[in-house]
């Protein structure tokens, strides 16, 4: 793959400029349009396990994890689309686009790790099933469901979010990169460095303030996770 390259991971697709609903598949269009390296979105499972690409557990007033797909899309996004299946997703996402990564974040179940873990291998299958996976790279803020992606699929580009562990603990569990809040890395700068010698990929989020996007650029991160993927993608890298 030869993916963009600048730092932009536009988070939840590319949304906000256009007025676009948050992980749409217009966001998503829009993302691969600008030529971002990456387009971040959020994965969760319905009752009746269909994967759906939404930020919140809930859905036009529904919990996501307790309806079924079929009432689920019945309430629409604001632009009219029905609540994209990520089947639907990542065929958005593979149409015409060479240069943008498909950054995908599995949400924690709600209702506890073991629904989890089979969100993480149906996540997994749909994945391979859509022939996506060389444009996929996985977040999530659950760790046993990053090592579940690994135990199934040595080979996965994987980040974790949540924070607490060091880059040498990821390194050792085959965890690819750390994509932490950038508080976390202005607490332990470190990290930073330790992350760089370990060669470890280094993602930050959501960063969307004109001198936060220039700290990181300076602090040389791999990629930037943002709501202003225009604003950043205009800025001189490091
Ligand atoms: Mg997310």
């Amino acid at each position: 793959m030869n993916f963009a390259s600048n730092t932009v991971i536009a988070h939840r697709g590319a949304f906000k400029k256009n007025g676009f609903p948050e992980n749409s598949i217009a966001s998503l269009r829009e993302a691969i349009r600008l030529g971002c390296t990456g387009s971040e979105f959020d994965v969760r499972m319905t009752a009746d396990e269909v994967l759906v690409v939404n930020h919140d557990p809930h859905h036009g007033g529904m919990d996501i994890e307790s309806t079924s797909y079929a009432q689920l899309r019945s309430h629409r996004l604001s632009n009219g689309e029905e609540i994209p299946t990520l089947e639907a997703y990542l065929r958005a996402g593979l149409q015409d686009n060479k240069s943008t990564r498909l950054v995908l974040e599995i949400k924690p179940s709600p209702a506890g790790k073991a629904r989890g873990q089979l969100l993480a291998q149906r996540v997994w299958e749909q994945v391979k099933k859509s022939k996506a996976n060389a444009w996929v790279e996985y977040i999530s803020f659950d760790y046993a469901i990053l090592t579940k992606l690994i135990e199934m699929d040595s080979t996965v580009v994987s980040h974790y979010l949540n924070g607490e562990k060091s880059p040498a603990i990821l390194q050792a569990a085959g965890i690819k990169g750390l994509d932490y809040n950038y508080k976390v890395y202005q607490q332990n700068p470190q990290w930073i460095t330790e992350a760089k010698v370990l060669g470890l990929i280094l993602n930050v989020w959501t960063v969307n303030e004109p001198s936060q996007l220039e700290w990181c650029i300076r602090q040389g991160f791999d990629f930037i996770t943002t709501n202003e993927p225009e604003y950043l993608l205009k800025l001189p890298a490091r």
